[in-house]
């Protein structure tokens, strides 16, 4: 590990005077990794765990805000996360293991780095760690890779399962600056690689996530998320989707979905969305929206197997969340 500077900051001014030179840490259950592995070399971490900012507050209409500090065991617990938004809940709950969960925090979930195992690996060429070296995933073993929104330079997979949720829900994300306050649609949050793979969020220097808040939706609202994996627990996706729909009068009348281990972000589905709106659920309607989530998929060639994997877990997952409601 590199030497580095440690401070901690008593309150968010601080914070954000010594975030312009260093990088914050809450959990530390991602960037600590890195660190050992020398992949991440911070001169100045900025400890912002004592900030106040670990609320779950119920917004105007019946959305929720969780504040960037919350753990994500407390998030997955919480009343109204589990009555509100259980995708959420289980998304969180399908993430990692219990003592990771307890320390992790939802901001910081949001922020973790990909597992591709060449950006890990300092001896491997890698665009998003080290910027014109190349793509060793592009040619290596790409079996967990992406096939949507990858580029030339990155085909690597967006790690979060809590971010599917956040994505299918669209949140938006609470952030604060130098410059102030501002607001981000979760979907423009994270960034697909294109060629500047190793800039990942929409974040200007010294910025602090201060909370992800979930939108007031029209209810009834049942929603739930799957993930498919190599082994039952502690492994990232292979495939999963979030799946979010409100149905009145046998109708459907709003779907957001998204999916998960299979885009360089967490791959929000439109296409499936507008075809489930103004339908009678029905066996049919899940296997023909289902369809639509691979359009513009573009397979490497360990990973082919994700397209029809990607089609059947959003199926699944449509038929379990939309024939309970
Ligand atoms: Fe690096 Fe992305 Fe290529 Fe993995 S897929 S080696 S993270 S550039």
């Amino acid at each position: 590990m590199h030497p580095f500077t440690f401070t901690k900051a008593s309150d968010t001014r601080e914070a954000l005077n010594a975030g312009r030179r260093g990088r914050y840490i809450a959990g530390g259950t991602t960037l600590v990794d890195l660190m050992r592995e020398t992949v991440e070399r911070p001169e100045t971490l900025v400890d912002i765990s004592g900030l106040p900012l670990r609320d779950v507050t119920v917004t105007k209409g019946g959305g929720l805000r969780i504040g960037a500090l919350v753990t994500m065991s407390d998030a997955a617990a919480h009343s109204k996360v589990r009555s509100l938004f259980p995708v959420v809940s289980e998304a969180l709950e399908l993430s990692a293991s219990a003592q990771l969960r307890n320390m992790a925090t939802i901001g910081g979930n949001i922020m973790q780095r990909t597992r591709c195992t060449y950006f890990r690996d300092v001896t491997a060429n890698c665009n998003k760690r080290e910027p014109g070296s190349g793509c060793a995933a592009r040619e290596g073993f790409n079996r967990t890779h992406a096939i949507l929104g990858t580029s030339e330079s990155c085909v690597a997979t967006h790690p979060s399962d809590v971010a599917v949720a956040f994505a299918a829900l669209e949140a938006q994300v609470h952030l604060l600056g130098p410059g102030g306050e501002r607001t981000v649609p979760f979907g423009d949050f994270l960034l697909r690689p294109g060629s500047t793979p190793n800039h990942e969020q929409a974040l200007t220097r010294g910025e602090l996530i201060t909370a992800v808040e979930l939108p007031a939706l029209p209810r009834p609202l049942k929603s739930g998320y799957l993930k498919v994996r190599d082994r039952q627990s502690y492994e990232f996706a292979l495939t999963s989707a979030a799946v979010a729909l409100h149905i009145s009068g046998g109708v459907i009348r709003d779907a957001k979905v998204a999916a998960g281990g299979v885009g360089t972000v967490p791959w929000k589905l439109p296409a499936v969305e507008k075809h489930l709106i103004g339908q009678r659920p029905s066996e049919s309607l899940w296997a023909a929206a289902a369809e639509k989530a691979t359009e513009g998929a573009r397979p490497l060639k360990h990973n082919r197997f994700k397209v029809d994997l990607l089609e059947r877990t959003v199926e699944r997952q449509l038929r379990t969340v939309g024939d309970n409601t």
